[in-house]
């Protein structure tokens, strides 16, 4: 496949060619049970061949857009003393990029030499608008409110007992793809909010809930309010069946347990918040999960009826593929059902039992992806992101190790997971002479007068921040940002409201 080639020159490119992966202490280990998986080509019977092909031409070509940069910028470097330069440059980016290059940067070629930091900035900015005008307005994944994936799965949530699916998965950028991929949900059917080491801001996460419970109220949506559903909220934590001790979380230094603890423990803070402040503990749901950042496998915890969870105790998706690889679609699905039972600390819901059993049927689908296009573990089993996005927003982002999140409102609350980002940068970008790319969003409500206005200048002050904070890095243009809203309420693609790469710099509030 011409995508696996390009993926792991870029690895090797960034890790350097002494980098060889037999270091990792559960290599070996690791890509025997990935492929072992099955030494043949077939895929599980509950795996869903036509999704994966569809979502791997999308990977293919989001993050094929990306990888063009460097070549074609190598290729316009070297002609920069042409007396027709401009012309050709333009001709080149439009052919192999599929945009035109800023002209007050080319000009300048003749009296200095051609600034490529810019130049790579500016191409990872028009890579991600193109690939964010073309997930709103085509729908490739097939998730948004409309697509008949997306209403199947919403009954299948209510059916379940859960009236909304509500996930924090790590912000580490090997995670942007947990719910579109490894667990194969339609993005409109879940409220993501990414948070370094999957720890939620437990207020707002309060306040999604009373949003909620408030529309089933009033507006009986998505069901009226005296049905006994719940609100379920789902905490992915993360660590490396390779690497346990170097490519786990960052946040929780690499120990999947504590991860888990510290990830179950804001779960439990957040129950208690809404039975606090609102004695309807009742109609929250709780529920863990670790996904292994090298196979894209999960396990999960299954929690009995009043959420409480063994965290030594899961079902594992790797070990279920195995057991019922040979079976067929429904006995497979009669086994997984089984053995979640059998883990079940006490009485689980029938409505937890079944979702639980889905996940795990759309993992399946997964670790076949995974195993296909890599014949084993991913190549990249530390960090290759893209670029950083700061803000509140990106719902189209989708694809792993594309994007480090840092989910903030103001750079001194979110500067932990800045600083996170921007070490992981240093190491992948800085360190290659090439700018770190921060595009920065905040999405707004366009029926709410004055917030889109609100959001621009929640941008420009994040900018200025992040220039005061990452000073020198601004100075020596190795770090560039992009500013970028978004109208929550309709479909349209992100707005481009400013960046460090305008002719004319738009001024500082
Ligand atoms: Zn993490």
């Amino acid at each position: 496949m011409a995508y696996r080639r390009p993926l792991a020159k870029d690895i090797q490119r960034i890790k350097g060619p002494t980098a060889p992966r037999k270091r990792f202490e559960n290599f070996e280990e690791t890509r025997a049970i990935a492929s072992e998986t099955i030494e043949s080509a077939v895929c599980h019977p509950l795996t869903n061949t036509s999704q994966n092909k569809i979502l791997e031409d999308y990977e293919h070509s989001v993050k094929g857009s990306f990888d063009k940069i460097v070549p074609v910028l190598k290729s316009i470097s070297s002609i920069q003393n042409s007396n027709d330069f401009i012309l050709q440059a333009q001709k080149l980016a439009i052919e192999e990029l599929g945009f035109e290059l800023p002209l007050h940067v080319l000009e300048k070629a003749w009296v200095r030499p051609l600034d490529m930091r810019a130049l790579f900035a500016w191409s990872v900015f028009q890579a991600h608008q193109k690939a964010s005008a073309e997930f709103f307005n085509s729908d490739p994944l097939n998730g948004s409110e409309k697509s008949p994936l997306a209403k199947k799965f919403q009954s299948f949530l209510l059916e379940c007992g859960f009236h909304l699916l509500d996930v924090t998965p790590c912000s580490d950028g090997r995670l942007a793809h947990s719910i579109a991929y490894a667990m194969r949900i339609p993005f409109s059917s879940v409220r993501r909010r990414s948070h370094a080491g999957a720890l939620f801001d437990i207020e707002r996460t309060v306040n999604r809930w009373i949003k909620t419970e408030h529309k089933r109220f009033r507006e009986n949506m998505p069901n009226e309010a005296h049905t006994p559903t719940r609100y379920l909220k789902v905490v992915t934590y993360h660590f490396s069946s390779i690497d346990p001790k170097h490519q786990g979380c960052a946040a929780h230094g690499s120990d999947d347990v504590l991860a888990a603890k510290a990830g179950f423990q804001r779960l439990l803070d957040f129950r208690k918040a809404v039975e606090n402040s609102f004695c309807c503990g009742a109609s929250v749901d709780l529920l863990l999960i670790g996904l292994d950042t090298d196979t894209d496998s999960i396990r999960i915890h299954v929690p009995d009826k009043d959420s409480k969870t063994d965290l030594s105790s899961w079902v594992s998706s790797q070990d279920l593929y195995r057991l019922t690889h040979h079976l067929s679609a429904s006995m497979a699905l009669k086994k997984i059902k089984e053995v979640i039972k059998q883990k079940s600390t006490g009485n689980t819901e029938v409505g937890m039992i079944n979702f639980i059993a889905k996940l795990i049927e759309n993992n399946f689908s997964q670790i076949d992806y995974v195993r296909h296009l890599h014949s084993g573990p991913y190549p990249d089993a530390g960090h290759a992101e893209r670029f950083i996005g700061v803000g509140i927003g990106f719902k189209e982002v989708h694809l792993r190790n594309l994007t480090y999140f840092a989910h903030l409102d103001t750079v001194e609350e979110g500067a932990p997971d800045l600083d996170v980002g921007i070490k992981i940068f240093k190491g992948l970008n800085v360190i290659r002479d090439l700018p770190i790319p921060v595009v920065i969003r905040f999405d707004y409500s366009g029926r709410v007068p004055g917030e889109r206005e609100r959001a621009i200048d929640d941008c420009l002050r994040v900018r200025n921040a992040i220039s005061n904070r990452y000073r020198s890095l601004v100075d020596d243009g190795l770090l560039h940002t992009l500013l970028t809203i978004r109208d929550r309420d309709l479909k349209d693609p992100a707005e481009v409201v400013g960046s460090s790469l305008d002719s004319i710099p738009k001024e500082a509030h």
